[in-house]
């Protein structure tokens, strides 16, 4: 008769424990450590171990400066230990806890949301945009793509949403979300995020997006990509989100493979407009979560129209772009651009060395810390071609460049280079249009 086979044991792993007095109160390492929140602190800075989540990962342990955690085994367990090392019997395989946490959570988080921004019930076009670039990510997941809709009677934005993509929309429809206030648009999202749990969400790089895409994932705490210019899926389904970094000087692909949501904004004009499928339909998912109104502290009580962007041009709109840099040499030959401009039914830019130089007003500024622009044609004058600029425009339909120095880098993204002077050229340029026009008449 064959011996039974005695089951191997498993190693056991204990909790973190504090030993008295040892604790310098660093500032808490010990908790931002924990993989899964067994560490609370006191008002002194100490920490105190919530044993029944405690998985005995020991990061706690090796992180702490001053040794001031342990590991601790009940007696059985350290007669198991005991038994272990004395024995040539090999242990169980270990399964990571911590490994197993992490991958439970992650499965509990499913969908590519977009949240789309209004105000007063019109729709921010970057929504849509991102409805584009959030198709691509949910196949490549497998995944529904669907939208956040917050506000005041806005239900018609559920069917705009369908028509580019969208196949649901959960909707937030009350007056409490009229207009946007960070607490309530705050409190609606998070409520909607523990409530339907999506794996991505993407918001536009805009005033309110900034705004509320930090508060947000401040409060789920998950991590945030600000501004970014790529976003793809890699083989075990993180999202790759990319940008710019170190002042436009490399571009830096950012995961978040720990939490979730993973969230980004991306600037308006950064993904290309999705075609628009008139009559699309979907799923509205209608959540009434409210908070009372007493407890938002923010109230509006009136809307005042900036009375300088009465004059202001919206650049990041326009079909055709003639900007113009250091080489417009001072802010009069800046005229020149706008007559091309008029020919054209364009309007002028400017490279931020123009800007800086007090020749053209901040809101003509193309690139990095400006606008993003994707016009069907932009024209480059005396503009050298920085990363800082070109990120800000290399995705227009075609680039003309003018420059006088036939190496200068905003070449290498031209469709059309003119090496020369911007001072002839772009007169010239004028004058044949107009002959054209001309012509037709
Ligand atoms: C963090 C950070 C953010 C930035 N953000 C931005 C941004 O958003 N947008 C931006 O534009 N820049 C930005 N910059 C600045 C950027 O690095 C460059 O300094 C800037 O774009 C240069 O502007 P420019 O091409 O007009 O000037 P220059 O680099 O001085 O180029 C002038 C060009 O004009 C040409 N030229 C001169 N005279 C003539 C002529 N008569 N005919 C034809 N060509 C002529 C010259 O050959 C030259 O190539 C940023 C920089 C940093 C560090
Ligand atoms: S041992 Fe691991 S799970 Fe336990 S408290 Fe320390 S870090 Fe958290
Ligand atoms: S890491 Fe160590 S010293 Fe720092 S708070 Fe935690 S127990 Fe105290």
């Amino acid at each position: 008769m064959t011996e039974p086979i005695k089951p191997k044991p498993k190693k056991p792993r204990g909790v973190a424990k504090l030993l008295d007095g040892k604790c310098i109160a660093c500032g808490a390492r010990c908790q931002s450590a924990c993989p899964v929140n067994a560490v609370d602190m006191t008002d002194s800075g100490e920490p105190v171990i919530l044993t029944d989540k405690c998985i005995g990962c020991l990061k706690c342990v090796k992180i702490c400066p001053a040794e001031a955690l342990e590991m601790y085994f009940t007696p059985e367990e350290q007669k198991i230990l005991a038994e272990l090392a004395s024995s040539a019997l090999p242990v169980e395989e270990d399964i990571d806890p911590e490994a197993v946490a992490l991958a439970k959570m992650l499965a509990g988080y499913q969908g590519v949301w977009v949240f789309v921004e209004q105000t007063e019930g019109e729709p921010a076009k970057v929504s849509w945009e991102l409805l584009g670039v959030g198709k691509g990510l949910a196949a490549s997941l497998g995944v529904e793509l669907c939208a956040m809709v917050i506000g005041d009677q806005v239900e018609h934005l559920c069917m705009e949403a369908f028509a580019h993509g969208a196949s649901k929309v959960y909707l937030l429809d009350a007056p409490l979300y009229r207009n946007y206030r960070t607490e309530a648009y705050v409190e609606g999202c998070c409520h909607l995020i523990e409530q339907y749990k999506p794996e991505i969400i993407l918001m536009g790089a805009t005033g309110m997006g900034r705004d509320l895409a930090g508060a947000v994932a401040t409060r789920v705490g998950t991590g945030l990509t600000a501004d970014c210019t790529g976003l793809a899926i890699d083989d075990k389904r993180n999202l790759m989100q990319t940008r710019p970094a170190f002042g436009g000087n490399i571009m830096a692909t950012i995961m978040c493979d720990k939490f979730r949501p993973q969230m980004s904004t991306v600037r308006p004009n950064v993904m290309p407009m999705p075609e628009r499928r008139e009559g699309a339909r979907g799923t509205i998912v209608r959540d009434t979560f409210v908070v009372p109104e007493e407890t938002i502290l923010t109230k509006v009580i009136e809307i005042i129209r900036d009375a300088k962007s009465k004059g202001a041009v919206d650049i990041t709109g326009a079909e055709f772009i003639i900007s113009g840099g250091r080489g417009m040499m001072g802010p009069d030959n800046f005229a020149m651009l706008q007559e091309l401009a008029d020919e054209l039914g364009g309007v002028v830019g400017a490279s931020r060395s123009a800007v800086d130089a007090g020749w053209m007003p901040g809101d003509r500024q193309v690139g990095q810390t400006g606008k993003t622009v994707r016009p069907k044609i932009y024209i480059a004058c005396g503009i050298s071609g920085a990363i800082q600029h070109l990120v800000g425009m290399q995705d227009s339909d075609m680039v003309i460049a003018i420059n006088r120095d036939k190496s200068a880098p905003i070449f290498e993204v031209a469709t059309y280079g003119i090496v020369g002077d911007l001072f002839q050229i772009v007169p010239a340029i004028t004058r044949r249009i107009r002959e054209l026009k001309q012509q037709r008449k």
